[in-house]
């Protein structure tokens, strides 16, 4: 199966750091060196390496450490999300909400793309109740039509075939107004592939994507291509404009690299992944069951998830009591923003909360720059200061602007926002911070 060395290595590399208590420079270096040649052993792109170390190395070292969870845990954490991360994050559905909804089907030759016409047919008929019909627009092999008809006969699904005598663009006009008239409200064109990408191939395929206006344009990269195919898939994504890739044969025994790098490269999402030869060896692509598929450690993921929510609620009431008894402070105000920015855009969960007034210093675009200029100035106060921030004189406001290299307006304006944030925070109390609903659970 694809990615086997790989998740023996990331696995043996966490192993070592998961357990610790303690993380040095050095364990974090060493840890770091493993996962780095895994993933390049994998075939995984180099700037692509690159980027997941270093953003792993920066999320490690400001990460908090929650509750009993060791550091080593949530270093494990942090590499699964970001594998996530690189594979995607979210499900991205094919889009067949059109009537009918056209889908062009276009790759290399030997990808996989006649057989993934079908099992996509297949998936689309009997999972979201359509009737499909295939087209075989590859004029260029008599075998491809063939294996279209006897795959439509397998499937008892039409298929458009003319046979070679006739252009592409001629069947794919003729198929539209066919499948019109017939009541396909899918219309799955596979067209013909070649061993390279070339001219008149990308010509023929902009002439059929004018002609049929594709609703998707599917490409079907073969996962046993390694680091090539997010090569082929820029090619075809910047003359095509691509939707997304069908990531075929990850029942081989490829090494993932291209899997791993394609969308990150190209920027094309995965919308399905084929496992077999059989026509029922299709699945969408959810980037989170594939990184816990790589990393394994699913235990260690999910402690961390449900140490961090506990966490998040259990500083969320700490806040509310403190505003209650009145020792809410700077350092308080700080948690509370990191938590507001987790919760996703703060516009959303203001307009949510009735009479809530207009704050100016609670804007989304700009509220992680606000986020870092909060910090800076909060971290050159002294701890007294953070608690009970009405001692702060102009003269310590001086000390704190020179500290921090604003000047004394600027910490005005957080002063004026820490008493804005109090306002808001008392609005916030009955907010349940895991849904951003108002109402919180008992
Ligand atoms: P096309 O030239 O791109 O149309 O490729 P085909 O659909 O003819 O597929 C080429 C070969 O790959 C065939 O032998 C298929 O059975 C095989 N194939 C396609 N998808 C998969 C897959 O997900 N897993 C495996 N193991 N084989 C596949």
């Amino acid at each position: 199966m694809a990615f086997e060395s790989l998740s023996d290595r990331l696995q043996e590399s966490l192993k070592k750091i998961r357990g610790q208590s303690v993380l040095t420079d050095e364990n974090m270096e060493d840890m770091l060196r493993e996962i780095r040649l895994a993933l390049l052993e994998a075939d995984v792109n180099f700037n692509v390496v690159k980027e997941f170390i270093d953003h792993t190395r920066e999320k490690a070292k400001g990460q908090n450490v929650v509750g009993s969870l060791k550091p080593g845990q949530l270093v494990v954490k942090i590499v699964h999300d970001e594998l996530v991360e690189l594979l995607g994050t979210e499900v991205s559905e094919i889009n067949v909400d059109k009537n009918p909804t056209i889908i062009m089907m276009v790759g290399l030759q030997g990808s996989g793309k006649t057989t993934s016409a079908g099992k996509i047919a297949k998936y689309l008929r009997d999972k979201k109740g359509k009737k499909p019909l295939m087209v075989a627009a590859d004029i260029y092999r008599p075998a491809a039509i063939e294996q279209l008809k006897t795959l439509g006969e397998t499937l008892d699904v039409p298929v458009f075939a003319k046979g070679t005598e006739f252009s592409a663009e001629e069947i794919v006009t003729e198929a539209l107004e066919y499948g019109r008239t017939n009541n396909n409200d899918v219309i799955l064109i596979d067209t013909a592939g070649r061993l390279q990408i070339d001219e008149r191939l990308m010509k023929e395929l902009e002439n059929l994507k004018a002609i049929a206006n594709p609703d998707e344009i599917l490409l079907v990269v073969d996962a046993l291509a390694g680091q090539e195919i997010a090569n082929v898939a820029q090619s075809f994504n910047d003359q095509l404009g691509v939707t997304g890739a069908v990531l075929t044969k990850l029942d081989g025994d490829s090494r993932g690299g291209g899997a791993i790098s394609i969308r990150y490269m190209t920027g094309v999402p995965i919308k399905f992944i084929g496992t077999g030869e059989k026509l029922e060896n299709i699945d969408l692509f959810y980037p989170d069951r594939m990184a816990d598929r790589i990393l394994g450690m699913g235990d260690v993921v999910s402690l961390v998830e449900k140490a961090q929510e506990v966490y998040d609620e259990k500083e969320s009431m700490k806040a509310i009591t403190k505003m209650q008894n009145g020792t809410f402070g700077l350092d308080d105000m700080l948690v509370q923003m990191h938590q507001l920015q987790k919760m996703g855009p703060l516009s959303g969960i203001l307009k949510m909360i009735p009479g809530m007034p207009k704050l100016p210093n609670f804007s989304d675009e700009d509220s992680a720059a606000k986020l870092k200029i909060t910090e800076s100035i909060i971290y050159s106060m002294t701890k007294e200061e953070r608690r009970h921030p009405d001692i702060i004189t102009l003269k310590r406001k001086e000390r704190i602007a020179k500290g921090c290299g604003m000047d004394v307006a600027a910490v005005n304006r957080l002063l004026k926002q820490f008493e804005e944030s109090k306002k808001v925070m008392k609005m916030m109390g009955n907010i349940d911070p895991r849904t951003g609903m108002p109402g919180r659970p008992k």
